[in-house]
């Protein structure tokens, strides 16, 4: 085992700080990456403060599953990476392989319960009690997990589509989003500016809602077609019964039926946002009358990711970032809950090494 820099929040109540983790060996399946870059994703937040009762964080925690950083050993099994290669990491590590949506690369629903998520999940190698995530100098991960990353990507702004990119790309492929659909994007933070960017570039017409006025000119600049204040009622009324689908990213409960009536016949919702707090339930006769769905979804698997980021190379798409030290992470936290974010904080790792 190897001891590297982290950062890890101690407790739910302190704030994070730097510490020491171990990583396995180099196994002969197994790639070591050098982090260069680490989103900051709003679910990092939750599972520091352990906001999440269906899943309880254990201490030291920590976070970060958006990784993007350079080979720096390969086991001697692995063709796909070499040293050098850019590489990535997602929300995920392991999963059982074996079962039928392992088998169809939805590794996120393995079927045994066996997906090992890349911070706060059993590590099935026992190098820690939990898995620990991209907050860290570097990470050790079997070669199936890890992605390509196109070397036209810049590494910083392509970090946050490891779980902001693909968590928005995949409903919007699976509930096919393209010409002649309507698509709502609720919430413009780190996965609702991938939102808008992915639907406008998948031909959709694109409406972002949002609660903060500030940003309609930027929701404008992503790649929206119209902007609603979702305060507004006379402005989200203008859009009932339009929407072939509304996906949306808001981190907080609220209620869902405004967006519902906004969906026309055979029009689906979909929670992407995981809130600590679960959402009002909504009024059953406003599913009814126009056969509408109400969905979920969680990330993308891993065929799905590599997908996505083939396809942001291919069309320019990055995220908007804003590249900080690790030590003003705690800062970083303050200002995703008051949405004074342009769209993602990136984590620049070399930060790390100031740390004793
Ligand atoms: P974020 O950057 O904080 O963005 C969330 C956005 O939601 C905010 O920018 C804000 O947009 C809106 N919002 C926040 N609080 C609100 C409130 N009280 N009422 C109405 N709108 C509110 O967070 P994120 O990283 O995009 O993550 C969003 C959520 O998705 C989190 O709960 C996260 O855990 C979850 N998540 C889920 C998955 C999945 O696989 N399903 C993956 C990653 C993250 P406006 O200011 O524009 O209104
Ligand atoms: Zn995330």
């Amino acid at each position: 085992m190897a001891s590297v820099r982290a950062f890890s929040a101690p407790s739910a109540k302190d704030a994070l700080s730097a510490a020491s983790i171990e990583r396995r060996e180099v196994g002969p399946a197994d790639v070591e990456i050098e982090i260069q870059y680490c989103g900051v994703c709003h679910s990092d937040l939750h599972t520091a403060r352990n906001e999440w009762e269906v899943w309880p964080t254990v201490y030291p925690c920590v976070p970060g599953h958006e990784i993007v950083g350079r080979v720096s050993k390969t086991g001697n099994g692995v063709r796909a990476f070499k040293e050098g290669d850019l590489a990535a990491v997602g929300c995920m590590v392991d999963s059982c392989g074996e079962c039928p949506n392992c088998k169809e690369s939805l590794e996120q629903f393995c079927d045994v319960g066996s997906t090992v998520f890349t911070y706060n999940s059993p590590d099935p190698h026992g190098t820690a009690p939990v898995t620990y995530g991209g907050y860290s100098e570097k990470i050790v991960v079997d070669e199936r997990f890890v992605l390509r990353v196109p070397e036209n990507l810049d590494p910083a702004s392509a970090a946050p589509l490891l779980c902001a990119g693909i968590t928005l790309y995949s409903p919007l492929r699976h509930w096919e989003a393209g010409a002649g659909k309507k698509v709502g994007i609720v919430g413009l933070g780190g996965l609702g500016h991938m939102g808008v960017k992915f639907s406008h570039a998948l031909g959709a017409e694109t409406v972002l809602f949002t609660r903060s006025a500030s940003k309609a000119e930027d929701g404008k600049r992503l790649g929206a077609d119209g902007v609603v204040l979702s305060k507004n009622e006379d402005e989200m009324q203008a859009h009932a019964r339009s929407f072939d689908l509304i996906v949306s990213t808001v981190a907080a409960s609220h209620n869902l039926d405004p967006y519902i009536s906004l969906l026309k016949r055979d029009g689906t919702l979909v929670l992407v946002g995981a809130p600590e707090h679960p959402h009002p339930a909504p009024t059953v006769f406003n599913m009814l009358l126009g056969r509408r769905s109400l969905a979920g979804s969680l990330i993308g698997g891993i065929a799905e990711t590599q997908e996505m980021l083939d396809f942001c190379a291919e069309r320019g798409i990055a995220s908007d970032i804003e590249l900080i030290p690790v030590q003003k992470i705690n800062e970083a936290y303050s200002r995703m809950l008051d949405g004074d974010v342009k769209y993602r904080f990136v984590l620049d790792m070399k930060s790390l090494k100031q740390e004793g």
